[in-house]
């Protein structure tokens, strides 16, 4: 069995008393290495180093260009140790290795956008009211960060938080999640091999109560950035009633992909089978409701249905391997029972459903399509997280909006039409936090990313994230010579 550290204060080392727990490789469901299960003990203590960096030695003192190279140069490592993260990912989580080669190298490329950025935060001068008084503000790193992550993409999702947050000169505590921590405990040996000072970004791992909420709830942490689901996001909240953390949260989502007779309908067919089965549907921007018009509506699902039992299910470590097992067993637990309830109120499985043959060992599922009478059916309701996507039909733009619009869920949309003019009206109404057009599930550390209402608040990457990470000082100077008159003397 393979064993991981937490890395605290700029040491590695185990969890207090030794606690620890077993991954699971997802293709197998046999446990293949030891983590450390941080305690609450080994949470404060992080905490503490964070707070204890932000505050003395050598991180407050580094002027912003020197944070912007330390950052580089992580990003560099990252690089040089994609492959190995990505392995390390698709072992502990079963994302498929195609997918974890890229997003892993990809996200050497948030920390050279931050990087860049370190100097470049800027404060204002005012033209204030006060003639003898100068003004002006500075823009200030907020203290202690948590950057608390699911297990999908988490070093992905970990560059996106500390990226702007270092850059902005905080300290950082990232929590890894209990289900695949292997990549982000070998993030901290490339933090350790940057030279980041002792505590300026501390790793862990381990379980909500005794790591995520004692971290989220602690005193010294000024800012949480969590990624998750809508449960823990709400005990994220709860818990930073105690210290009035500034929070963004990135949930799940139930995005939308419209399709109307005028597209480019094999190039949006390959856009929705993307959309849906890559990263074999866990993905909080997974395109998990078809919306059809009617006049392609029986040829469209055609397509889909002959094309999805085509794509090839197999061990996430295999590089011809498309769709691979979901991460744990409680969540193809979860889809059966959604898909269940969803037969019963009247859906139909057009195809897949269940475990493909010759996978029984693992948590494999097939690529699953649901043609659903309402957008009330739970497949269509609810967050599958899984390669599970529920078709609707349409008759007008109107009732294509609607439906769209008919959810707290609406994380992305997606809007496949050669109408240009179409597709603005569309880009104006659909209240989510990113339209692709003709295109899906696209990302980068330049344009901001996020959703709306129970799909998150906040944005994460751009360049208007890093002031997410400051706050504003305002500062007052006294121009004038002449002294500063007694308050008490009446002239
Ligand atoms: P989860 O909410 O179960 O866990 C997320 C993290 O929160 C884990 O590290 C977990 O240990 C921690 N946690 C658990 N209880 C906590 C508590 N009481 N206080 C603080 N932290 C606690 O999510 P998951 O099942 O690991 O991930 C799947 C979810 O994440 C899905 O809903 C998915 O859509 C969402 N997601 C969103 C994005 C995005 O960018 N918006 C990206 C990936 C995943």
């Amino acid at each position: 069995m393979s064993e991981f550290k937490l890395y605290i204060d700029g040491e590695f080392c185990d969890a207090e008393n030794g606690a620890s727990f077993d991954s699971r490789d997802p293709s197998t469901g046999e446990a293949w290495a030891k983590m450390p299960a941080a305690t609450m003990n080994d949470t404060d203590r992080a905490v503490k180093a964070a707070w204890r960096a932000f505050n003395e030695g050598e991180w407050p003192t580094l002027t912003a260009t020197a944070r912007g190279k330390l950052i580089a140069r992580l990003g560099e490592l990252v690089v040089r140790d994609a492959q190995i993260m990505a392995d390390l990912e698709t072992r502990d989580t079963g994302k498929i290795i195609r997918e974890t080669s890229s997003t892993t190298a990809y996200a050497g490329e948030y920390f050279r956008y931050y990087a860049g950025l370190a100097d470049k935060i800027e404060g204002s001068t005012f033209s204030a009211d006060k003639p003898t008084l100068e003004t002006y503000t500075r823009r200030e790193p907020l203290g202690v960060v948590a950057a608390v992550v699911p297990w999908n993409s988490q070093l992905f999702l970990t560059a996106v938080k500390l990226g702007p947050a270092l850059a902005a000169g905080n300290t950082i505590v990232v929590k890894a999640s209990e289900d695949g921590p292997a990549p982000i405990l070998h993030f901290a040996r490339l933090v350790h091999e940057a030279g980041f000072p002792r505590g300026v970004i501390n790793v862990i791992t381990g379980f909500g109560p005794e790591c995520g909420a004692v971290l989220t709830a602690h005193q010294h942490v000024s800012r949480v950035a969590f990624t998750g689901g809508p449960e823990t996001a709400r005990h994220v909240i709860r818990n930073t009633a105690e210290n009035f953390a500034l929070t963004t949260l990135e949930l799940g989502g139930k995005s939308p992909v419209i399709v109307f007779p005028d597209a480019d309908l094999d190039s949006a067919a390959n856009g929705v089978v993307a959309g849906i089965f890559g990263a074999t549907g866990q993905s909080c921007v997974a395109g998990s409701r078809l919306l059809l018009h009617a006049d392609i509506y029986d040829d469209f699902v055609a397509r889909l249905v002959e094309r999805a039992p085509k794509i090839k299910i197999g061990p996430p470590l295999d590089t011809a391997t498309e769709v691979g097992p979901l991460a744990t067993a409680r969540q193809k637990e979860n889809i059966e029972a959604i898909i269940a309830d969803s037969v019963a109120a009247g859906a139909t499985i057009a195809t897949g459903g269940g475990t493909p043959k010759g996978f029984e060992t693992g948590n494999y599922f097939e690529p699953t399509i649901i043609l659903a009478p309402s957008p009330e059916i739970r497949s269509v309701a609810e967050e599958c997280f899984g390669p599970v996507l529920s078709v609707l039909k349409f008759s007008d733009e109107d009732e294509a909006v609607r439906l769209a619009n008919g959810t707290n869920y609406a994380f992305a949309s997606g809007v496949f039409t050669s109408n240009l003019s179409r597709a603005h009206r569309l880009i104006r109404k659909l209240r989510c936090g990113i339209v692709w057009v003709n295109t899906y599930r696209v990302v980068s550390p330049i344009v901001p990313f996020g959703g709306n209402r129970f799909t998150g608040h906040g944005r994460e990457a751009g360049m208007d994230t890093i002031f997410d990470y400051t706050r504003t000082k305002s500062v007052w100077i006294n121009t004038s010579d002449d002294p500063i008159a007694d308050p008490f003397v009446v002239r």
